[in-house]
């Protein structure tokens, strides 16, 4: 059958689908209109607020679209979170003056600001948890299309809801996923996309995220064979479940058998009362069928765990691009070869941005289509230093001559340009985002970079390429998260060749922290492993040594071989160090959803922990 004939075919027999993928497909079609329009009704709709007015004295109403989007993005100047934060801050005090949007802002979510050391506020509508719904349900469409999954099958998610709280003024603070969970949007997507999850809200919304995740293990592992899709936000999550399951397993198997849940585990009155009502009895046939897995998988490493325990799964979904790339390894290794991987979109707290329209797409490899109707999205093109010659070359040969006096002065990491609309931008280069959203964020910088890497119709295929900020800087030496996890990749990759036969050896989490100069060290680069597995120290000092000859910025290596910069240290931390860090993070408010280990901390407490915790340390021999 061709393949017009298919999709003709697959649209009938699937009305949901056909009506999402038609439109996006119409849409990205005209992406440049469709984001003049875009930003046509966020002005109208908010041009009374105290922000807007501040810069936009015309009366948006009478004005041409055109002319509209022209008049804003020459007026109203970019910002970064601190210039919004004020007006934030008024909001959660209990103002409730048309100050960001004209509808009044009743909740607010916390960005995980984990790359910033600290939680920021973004205000949430209704708007927010309807833009949610609707990238769900185009990915699940586009998804569909290649992966069929079975009416009222079951959906095994680790997610996870964190604690809500309110402001002075009364507002509600929760992350943006906790905010979603807890909507009538939750309860649809389960419905539209016809997959149920696991766990009823008791245990989504269980305080604890250890009782929690043990429990969506048990009443994943009680619908093992109605589990069609394995999931979680970030791909951390499902690593962090199954390496807890390899903990765990007999207890949960004990429960199964006796229909009642571990009392030690699990001690939420709540928690216990939902998911005895969901086991009802004993199962001790299930309970046995497991067991009998689980021990053959702890012979085997646990390699397909997923297909072994969910043998009806068809693929697993989760975000697995940017910092959750380091964990694609082991979920590699937990999937199997032929259970799919496949990336979930692209968003942030602040904005959905793009959707995964290649769902067999490698994760490596994935780019996602701009939804041009979530937000309104600028891009400012961003030069590195080493390769701002070829970035002048290239528009030199496109007779747009881009010299040095359009580029704005260097800023910390990278030279930057001015920022450009959607419909102009161009395959290869790289950008940060810029964000207009529904929701009261007026040329707000989002401070992701990526990189056009296509389109899709007539809208841009982002691929992520990291947080735009330093992570790693001494003195002139500039390194970003990408870079660092380039360099633990390289070493990574000399650990497991290298390690002895008969020892499995594995990276579990890492971090790092830039030592500025002190009296007696010109400052170096610490970077911290959790390994497991036995690696001897011959092998340590050795990928120690690839990481520090690893980092090809220019700055590194002219500092390194002058000794202005200091030999790499690895520190290796003891068993254990990292679920640390992320006990670190809870505590402090943060969602086991939306976590993302810190690729670098300057946090005086995890600092604190890290060293606690080093069981050994190399200095690299290289430079010398
Ligand atoms: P948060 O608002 O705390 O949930 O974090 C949002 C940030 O997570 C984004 O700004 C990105 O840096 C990162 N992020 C979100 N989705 C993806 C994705 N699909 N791939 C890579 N990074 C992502």
């Amino acid at each position: 059958m061709g393949n017009k004939k298919k999709h003709e075919q697959y649209f009938q027999e699937k009305p949901e689908e056909d009506t999402m993928i038609r439109w996006f497909e119409e849409v990205s079609e005209k992406a440049g209109l469709a984001q003049t329009e875009t930003l046509r009704c966020i002005i109208q709709t908010n041009y009374e607020t105290e922000y807007l007015r501040k810069w936009l004295t015309k009366d948006p109403k009478s004005m041409d679209p055109v002319e509209l989007e022209t008049l804003y993005t020459s007026l109203v100047p970019l910002i970064s979170h601190v210039d919004i934060e004020p007006y934030i801050q008024r909001i959660a005090d209990g103002d409730t003056c048309s100050v960001l949007t004209n509808q009044p802002i009743t909740t607010l979510s916390l960005s995980s600001g984990t790359t910033d050391g600290r939680p920021k506020y973004v205000p949430f509508t209704r708007f927010s948890s309807q833009t949610t719904l609707h990238i769900f349900r185009l990915g699940a469409a586009y998804r569909s299309r290649m992966f069929s999954l079975r009416n009222q099958g079951r959906a095994l998610e680790f997610i996870y809801g964190s604690k809500q709280f309110q402001t002075q003024g009364g507002l509600t603070v929760g992350t943006a996923t906790t905010h979603y969970y807890a909507s009538e949007d939750f309860k649809l997507k389960q419905k539209v996309t016809r997959s149920y999850t696991c766990s009823p809200q008791e245990v989504i919304f269980g305080a604890d995220y250890k009782q929690t995740t043990y429990c969506h293990l048990l009443l994943g592992l009680h619908y093992c064979d109605q589990v069609e899709l394995v999931t979680s936000t970030f791909a951390y999550s499902l690593v962090h479940a199954f390496r807890v399951l390899e903990e765990v397993w007999d207890e949960i198997v004990e429960d199964i058998r006796s229909g009642t849940v571990n009392s030690t585990r699990v001690t939420s009155p709540n928690i216990r009362k939902a998911v005895l009502d969901v086991l009802s009895s004993p199962d001790p046939r299930l309970a046995d069928k497991v067991e009998e897995r689980c021990r053959a998988l702890e012979n085997s490493y646990w390699q397909q765990l997923i297909p072994l325990l969910w043998p009806n799964a068809k693929y697993v979904y989760s975000i697995m691009t940017g910092s959750m790339l380091p964990y694609l390894d082991k979920l590699r290794h937990y999937a199997g070869q032929h259970l799919p991987l496949v990336a979930a979109d692209y968003g942030s707290t602040e904005s959905w941005i793009g959707v995964n329209v290649t769902p067999t797409c490698p994760p490596e490899k994935v780019t996602f289509a701009v939804v041009p109707t979530f937000s309104y999205f600028e891009f400012i093109p961003l030069y590195r230093h080493n390769n701002l010659t070829t970035a002048c070359v290239y528009d030199t040969d496109n007779n747009n001559t881009n010299n040095q006096n359009d580029i704005s002065a260097p800023d910390v990491d990278y030279f930057e340009a001015d920022p450009i609309p959607l419909s102009r931008v161009k395959i290869g280069q790289q950008y940060e985002l810029v964000l207009t959203t529904f929701t009261g964020l007026y040329r707000y910088r989002l401070g992701d970079v990526v990189e056009v890497a296509g389109f899709y119709k007539g809208t841009p295929r982002l691929k992520f390429i990291c947080r735009r900020k330093l992570i790693l800087s001494v003195n002139i030496d500039k390194n970003t998260e990408m870079d660092l996890q380039l360099v633990v990749e390289m070493a990574c990759r000399l650990l497991k060749k290298n390690a002895n036969s008969d020892s499995r050896v594995e990276l579990v989490d890492f971090t790092s922290h830039a030592y500025s100069m002190t009296h007696r060290d010109p400052g170096h680069y610490v970077i911290y492993w959790e390994v497991r597995g036995k690696a001897d120290d011959d092998l340590l000092m050795k990928c120690c040594r690839k990481m520090d000859l690893a980092f090809m910025d220019h700055g590194y290596v002219v500092s390194r071989k002058s000794g202005t910069i200091s030999a790499l240290e690895l520190k290796l931390v003891e068993k254990g160090t990292f679920k640390k860090i992320l006990d670190y993070y809870i505590a402090n408010g943060a969602a086991l959803s939306q976590f993302k280990t810190p690729r670098c901390t300057d946090n005086i407490s995890l600092l604190r922990i890290l060293d606690r915790c080093t069981v050994r340390s190399f200095f690299s021999t290289a430079y010398v």
